[in-house]
């Protein structure tokens, strides 16, 4: 099972950053570095390196700022990629996807499990998607994955499509 989280107002609190909008239509990517943890950090990590020994493949599937220029793409990227080091140094992602602002979600990614606190995304994915607040909930009642002969041609075909 491929488990994707979305990062702004999910396990980031973009929104809880003073001025956060402002700055974003300003081309400022500082909002999105200093963005808070929503959720006990060293919890989700355990679970999400737990989930991947259970066989699951986790994924970050996280927008652009809708304000968009190659520049500010480029350094929107970079501060969402140093938020994942910093706050979750020991969580090897089998994929960070950090797309264009509007992207659907589900055609980005395949499908599997989706974390978003964003009703449209989640009505977009339908079945297996989750607001935030059942992250631990939903992580902790995962199964181990069992790897049938179909099951490792999908992973591959994942693997070799975000690599
Ligand atoms: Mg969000």
């Amino acid at each position: 099972m491929k488990i994707w989280f979305d990062m702004d107002g999910t396990i980031a609190d973009l929104y809880g950053v003073e001025n956060w909008l402002p700055m974003l239509r300003n081309s400022d990517p500082t909002p999105y570095a200093i963005a808070a943890p929503l959720l006990h950090m060293a919890t989700l990590a355990r679970m999400l390196n737990r989930a991947q020994a259970a066989g699951h493949e986790i994924g970050i599937i996280s927008w652009l700022s809708k304000t968009s220029t190659p520049d500010y793409d480029e350094a929107v990227t970079a501060a969402k990629l140093a938020w994942l080091a910093q706050h979750l140094p020991s969580v090897k992602w089998d994929a960070v996807l950090i797309v264009a602002y509007g992207t659907n979600k589900k055609t980005a990614t395949g499908g599997g499990v989706l974390f978003d606190d964003e009703d449209r995304n989640r009505t977009e994915w339908g079945e297996d998607a989750y607001t935030p607040d059942r992250i631990f909930k939903v992580l902790s009642s995962l199964r181990a994955y069992r790897h049938r002969p179909e099951n490792v041609k999908e992973m591959l075909r994942w693997k070799s499509g975000l690599s």
